[in-house]
């Protein structure tokens, strides 16, 4: 089966396209500027001896649907895509943010799905409504096509109670659906399966905790296969210092800065969100590789902004930790959690007493790859995964697509 795997963001599609026989890349592609001047798609196809066809249209795109039409031309092209026709896509994968309490798992899109979508659009108004966009251009293009919404929230459903309610009065949870949903499921939920195999053991025997560490960043405490708490909250705001999120604040902490400024209660999250975490705090940039390439050079903000990420994280796995009275194995991925060993050994440092020992070596080692980097002995197995959201996507729909059939 031939999938295709569609991500829409408000001025932006990424796209692949999967063989799920063996699960191989046929091609994959980013549209941008969606509705702006200047809108581009670029697609690669991979070669056989290791290099990529690139493909660039340039062309105006006033919206989703003309963006996903240049998509599938662009698939479909003689000399730089990968099928011959349209008809060789056999489903629709669509990366979907926000399914509130409605989903738990991927499901096979219907109308009655897409209404549950806009019921959620309160909840993700920056996410839910492209990820609407992308999934009716592709129903009106390829109609007949089977398509499965597949959430960053679902995979987080199965925390308890006393973990996602936050400590406000009930009627908020019972009138808004203020509690914490958590996002990033897609990677943690592939980080545990990855994980589980590498170690030959079954994931519901496991006690996992995987830090996904990138622009956006999250840890999820993992308990035999399922999560029981991750640090993102009702936005993906909570928790981590990301690059551009603060992470865990104390609320009133926007009413002083809009009191002092005279900014409004939405200019100040959008500060929180976008001008914040590592940028905020060293004044310089959002990226990881600038910050460490500064600290070395001695921007004290830099270091300490540095120190404040991994910090975070540190606390966290400790939670996560006690709370689930031990770990097998934490995981990292993410563009940092991937490549930076220098912030996997600052998170990891004097952990030894709670059974984590990295060998440097290993550590030093892995950039972008898998593998384990604690050492043989360290009671708590130590490994980075590369993050592969597009691959689950494609599983989750190969799978539900399968089971429809029967
Ligand atoms: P997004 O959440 O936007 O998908 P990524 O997962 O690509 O983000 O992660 C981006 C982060 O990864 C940036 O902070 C970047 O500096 C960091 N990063 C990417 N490559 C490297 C590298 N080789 N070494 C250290 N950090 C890296």
């Amino acid at each position: 089966m031939k999938v295709l795997v569609i991500n829409c963001g408000s001025s932006s599609i990424k796209y692949q396209l999967l063989d799920m026989e063996t699960e191989a890349l046929l091609l994959k592609g980013l549209v941008e500027r969606i509705g702006i001047e200047g809108s581009i798609l670029t697609q690669k196809r991979p070669e056989a001896d290791g290099s990529e066809t690139k493909f660039v249209i340039e062309t105006p795109m006033k919206d989703h649907k003309d963006a996903i039409q240049h998509v599938m031309d662009a698939i479909v092209d003689p000399d730089k895509g990968a099928i011959k026709s349209l008809d060789e896509i056999n489903a629709i994968g669509h990366r979907v943010v926000h399914a509130g309490e409605k989903y738990a798992n991927s499901v096979l899109i219907s109308d009655s799905v897409i209404k549950a979508l806009q019921d959620c659009i309160e909840l993700a108004p920056l996410h839910n409504p492209p990820n609407l966009d992308g999934i009716e251009a592709c129903r009106s293009l390829m109609p007949g096509v089977p398509m499965v919404a597949v959430f960053d929230t679902a995979f987080h459903q199965t925390m308890r109670p006393e973990v996602y309610l936050y400590a406000i009065p009930y009627e908020f949870y019972e009138k808004y659906g203020i509690r914490k949903y958590g996002f990033h499921g897609t990677s943690h939920k592939y980080m545990a399966a990855e994980v589980a195999e590498m170690m030959n053991i079954d994931v519901n025997d496991l006690k996992l905790i995987t830090c996904h560490l990138g622009n956006g960043a999250s840890v999820s405490a993992i308990k035999h296969g399922r999560c029981i708490d991750t640090s993102m909250g009702y936005t993906p705001l909570e928790g981590l210092v990301m690059g551009t999120r603060c992470g865990d604040l104390d609320p009133s902490v926007v009413k002083t800065i809009c009191n002092r400024t005279g900014l409004s209660d939405n200019e100040v999250l959008d500060i929180l969100n976008t001008k914040s975490g590592l940028l905020g705090v060293s004044g310089l940039s959002s990226d990881f590789r600038d910050l460490r390439t500064a600290a070395a050079e001695g921007h004290k903000r830099a270091e300490i902004a540095i120190r404040i990420f991994a910090r975070r994280v540190r606390n966290y796995i400790g939670a996560y930790i006690a709370e689930m009275n031990g770990v097998d194995a934490i995981v990292f991925s993410g563009g940092i959690g991937e490549n930076a060993a220098e912030m996997r050994n600052r998170i990891c440092l004097n952990m030894g007493n709670l059974g984590i020992k990295i060998d440097q070596h290993r550590n030093e080692e892995c950039v972008g790859n898998t593998a384990m980097i604690s050492t043989d002995d360290s009671p708590v197995k130590v490994m980075v995964i590369p993050a592969n959201e597009e691959l689950v996507i494609a599983r989750e729909t190969d799978e539900l697509v399968r089971k429809s059939r029967v």
